[in-house]
């Protein structure tokens, strides 16, 4: 992947709009979170030290093109001011008038947020008005939300075409992990995929079978696997619609040399609740109304020896219902030990997916591994191997 960035530039004195990610978790009013925050602060700062005047842009939830105050984002501007060490104006409006009197009221160095993109419907039909109206504030433009790369929208796709664009620092990170592990990885490469559905997944299935050296499969959608290979499974999750593509995904594994990894034991309780009996059972011994709730014991020794063998992972969805202890076992033990492999220098391993970062923190390892993607569906696209527009537009 090769796009142009900030180290091509001499930013002085220029308008930079700067597209960010700042939907973060709010509580009363409040950040309750600022990664994202943090997460945009190396290329912020390497603007405003190159002398650049840096707008913001950015969106906060859902207003569905309406002004909705509950989703301003000003109450960002003072923690960011305070993480930046510099004052941080805001303008609320990201177009018109109160924009452009914040801009052409700033100086070298100076930092503006706009308010929320998404008060105006232009932002998500990528209306080429809206877009020029953006870009009339700027001279230059840089994505660094890889989050919402996968959208084609103004402040992602439509303004780079009209201004000369570039990749930010935290965007460069992240495509640049991402590419460690499906790019050009070190070979063996293991992917781990779990979660609930296989039918959301299929893609994903297909794009890491035709890459990967093994692949295992975790969590609901491994019952279809084994409900298609004619085990029981009583009152699991289970697609059994799907079966004839779990067939299908296993003869392309076959085909593609790819060695999958299935359940060769199971969890299994009446439902997922606190206090239920757990019981570790053989494949097929499922009892009515029981459910599989997570890996077995010998599938995660199984699945943790495949670490063992291989240079990289990429993983995407838990092994079990992990909400829920002590359905959480199987996927803290094998994210336990991925992440003492990269510690000890044996392993990269990269991860991703809203409920898979929730399992790695529950785990106590995120921080453990090579690198965690938050972008949810942006890291889930990128794993179907899906061109991202928001990315296209920076290729050099
Ligand atoms: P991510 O958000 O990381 O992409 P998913 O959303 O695909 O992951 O899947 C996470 C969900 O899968 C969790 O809510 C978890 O409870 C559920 N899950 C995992 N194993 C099972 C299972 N055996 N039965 C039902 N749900 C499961
Ligand atoms: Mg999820």
């Amino acid at each position: 992947m090769n796009f142009r960035t900030l180290d091509q530039i001499d930013p002085d004195a220029k308008r930079v709009l700067v597209r960010v990610d700042f939907n973060v978790p709010m509580e009363h009013g409040a950040v309750s979170d600022d990664t994202r925050l943090r997460a945009a602060a190396s290329t912020i700062n390497l603007l405003r030290e190159k002398g650049a005047k840096v707008i913001l842009l950015a969106h906060f939830d859902r207003p569905h093109g309406k002004r909705v105050p509950s989703m301003s984002l000003e109450p960002l501007a003072e923690p960011l001011s305070r993480l930046l060490r510099t004052p941080v104006a805001f303008a609320d409006d990201c177009i018109g008038a109160s924009a452009e009197r914040a801009v052409s009221e700033m100086a070298r160095g100076e930092v503006l947020l706009l308010e929320n993109l998404r008060f105006h419907p232009g932002e998500e039909a990528n209306d080429p008005l809206f877009a020029k109206a953006l870009a009339m504030n700027g001279d230059i433009f840089v994505n660094d939300a890889f989050s919402a790369a996968h959208r084609a929208h103004a402040s992602t796709e439509g303004i780079a075409h009209l201004l000369p664009a570039y990749a930010g620092e935290a965007m460069r990170r992240e495509v640049g992990a991402l590419d460690v592990v499906l790019g050009n990885p070190r070979r063996p490469v293991l992917g781990i995929v779990g979660g609930s559905k296989i039918s959301t997944k299929l893609s994903i299935l297909r794009h890491l079978i035709a890459r990967l050296d093994k692949l295992a499969i975790g969590g609901g959608m491994a019952n279809t696997f084994l409900f298609a290979q004619g085990w029981e499974v009583a009152a699991s999750y289970c697609e059994k619609n799907l079966s004839d593509a779990a067939r299908q995904l296993i003869g392309m594994a076959e085909d593609e040399r790819c060695e999958l990894l299935l359940p060769v034991d199971i969890v299994v309780a009446e439902r997922a609740a606190a206090g239920v009996a757990a019981r570790t059972r053989g494949l097929g011994e499922v009892d009515e109304g029981e459910r599989i709730l997570d890996a077995g014991p010998e599938t995660v020794a199984r699945l943790t020896s495949a670490m063992d063998q291989v240079e990289t992972l990429v993983w995407n969805g838990p092994l079990g219902v992990f909400e829920t202890p002590p359905f959480d076992r199987g996927t803290t033990a094998a994210a336990r030990h991925a992440a003492a492999l990269v510690r000890a220098g044996k392993l990269i391993a990269v991860a991703g997916g809203g409920d898979t970062v929730a399992a790695l923190n529950r785990a106590g390892v995120a921080q453990d591994f090579t690198f965690v993607s938050t972008a949810g569906g942006a890291f889930l696209e990128w794993l179907e191997g899906r061109s991202l527009p928001g990315l296209a537009v920076l290729q050099a």
